[in-house]
């Protein structure tokens, strides 16, 4: 393999990233290889316990419709209206996330999406994907990477102008670039795992709970959400930490989880049978939060989705802002006219910004799931939101709209959200609902403190 022409670029990893990157770039007349480790996951079924079904929302559709393949990928996908919380005490309540009909997020299957990416950029006859092909060392000054086949052990080097490493969390082109004099990286073990249990189709086959929610089990130390599946079924990811009193390492037993299961997760109990035996096959998951600069060596390599910022899973942002750094670089493509060095510096000191900041808002998002959901306060709070969204349009917008609805840079949704939660700790101080709200007092903090967006 080699790459010899400077509209061809190499891309290393062919997960969600890599082929959605080659759609846009192949939309500018670039020819792209790719190569990935695995074997092509459409021949392959799903290996159990990786993460199944994603929360996707307007970061990742808009660079979907980008490169025309939007309403595809929608015709499998299942709309979530809010979360569904469920007490211990058996009883549910619903929190919308947005006031407005289209502010839904999607449900949609990773494989799925994954594997109709892949046949779309093949489809475009500028994308060559060669499997079984791990990428095994990289040369970051000759620009070149050493990739072996799995199957039969052959050894290449490929060379390109322009390498873009979509390798994912573990990337071992990053890994080189420790390597490179100025080169941060802050690698950040949570002390919480997962682990995914399936909550099959009923006898009917349908859904055993609501599909148009995410369902959300908030016990404070830890959380269960579940995902709606297109076959019926639901994902359910149990977060906990890894070591402690209650803990992964802690739920030996079939008889310590289904002790847990009954005590903390009672509607959950018809499901026990199942769940006790799915607990102790699948593997349990570390999360990581990983933040490095810069991502790119002069017009070479750029580092692009997981590889360049890992993030914790809760406000399902991952793929959403990896889509979007898709969608930013082309624009970049664009403005600075194909001049590649240019293109990923930019890139490179433009996006971190947000990308630290939507790291952070994960985290935070995690704690609000699992222990604020539940807290009066933080429910009047929801509600305020919505009626000042409503009196005070593109000025107040909610932070989980701002994030999910819209394609506000993630460091402007950060801002705006600790402004943002300033004004509603004033406003909230002493009321039991929103129609206590005084407009003009509300309207004055607004305008002394927020622009228009
Ligand atoms: P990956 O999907 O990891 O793809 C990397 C690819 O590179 C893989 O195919 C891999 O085989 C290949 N590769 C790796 N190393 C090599 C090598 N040396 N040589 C060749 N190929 C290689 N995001 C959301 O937006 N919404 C969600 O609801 C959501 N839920 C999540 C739930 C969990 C539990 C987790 C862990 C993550 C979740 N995410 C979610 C995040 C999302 O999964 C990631 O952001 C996304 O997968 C990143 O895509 P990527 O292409 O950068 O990396």
């Amino acid at each position: 393999m080699a790459i010899s022409n400077k509209k061809e670029i190499l891309i290393v990893g062919a997960g969600l990233v890599g082929p959605i990157l080659s759609l846009f770039l192949s939309k500018r007349n670039y020819s792209c290889t790719i190569i990935e480790g695995r074997n092509d996951m459409r021949l392959e079924k799903v290996p159990d316990g990786r993460s199944i079904n994603l929360a996707i929302s307007e970061r990742g559709l808009y660079a979907l419709n980008q490169v025309g393949i939007k309403e595809s990928i929608l015709k499998e996908a299942i709309p979530l209206k809010g979360r569904l919380i469920h007490n211990v005490n058996d009883k549910t309540f619903f929190q919308e996330y947005g006031q407005n009909k289209n502010e839904v997020i999607y449900s949609i299957s990773r494989s799925k999406l994954n594997n109709f990416l892949l046949s779309s950029s093949e489809k475009t006859g500028k994308v060559k994907i060669f499997f079984n092909e791990k990428c095994l060392d990289a040369d970051l000054i000759a620009g070149n990477v050493k990739h072996k086949n799995k199957l039969t052990g052959k050894i290449s080097v490929t060379s390109s102008s322009h390498i873009i490493a979509a390798d994912g969390s573990r990337s071992l082109i990053r890994k080189k670039m420790e390597g490179i004099n100025g080169f941060n990286q802050n690698i950040e073990v949570l002390d919480h795992g997962y682990k995914e249990l399936i909550i099959p189709p009923n006898s009917n086959g349908d859904f055993m709970l609501d599909p148009n929610m995410l369902h959300i089990w908030p016990r404070k130390k830890y959380m269960l959400i579940a995902l709606p599946n297109y076959d019926r079924s639901f994902t359910c990811t149990l977060f906990l930490p890894m070591k402690g009193p209650l803990s992964f390492e802690s739920l030996k037993s079939s008889e310590d989880f289904s002790n847990f299961i009954i005590t903390f997760f009672p509607d959950l109990v018809p499901y026990l049978k199942d769940f006790n035996k799915q607990f102790f096959i699948k593997p349990t998951g570390n999360l990581y939060t990983i933040k490095c600069q810069p991502w790119n060596v002069k017009d070479q390599f750029l580092l692009l989705g997981d590889a360049a910022h890992t993030i914790a899973p809760f406000f399902g942002q991952g793929i959403n802002a990896a889509f979007e750094d898709c969608t930013i670089l082309d624009e970049l493509l664009e403005k600075f006219d194909n001049q590649w060095e240019k293109v990923f510096s930019r890139f490179s000191q433009n996006r971190k910004a947000d990308m630290d900041a939507i790291s952070e808002m994960a985290l935070e998002n995690y704690f609000e799931m699992r222990n604020k959901t539940i807290d009066p306060k933080f429910l009047i709070k929801k509600e305020v939101e919505f009626y000042l969204e409503h009196n005070f349009p593109n000025q107040f917008i909610p932070r989980y709209s701002m994030v999910s609805f819209n394609r506000i840079p993630y460091s402007i949704c950060q801002k705006r959200g600790k402004i943002q939660e300033k004004i509603l700790d004033k406003l909230c101080s002493n009321i039991k609902s929103a129609s206590e709200i005084n407009l003009n007092i509300a309207k004055n903090l607004i305008n002394a403190n927020l622009d228009q967006i």
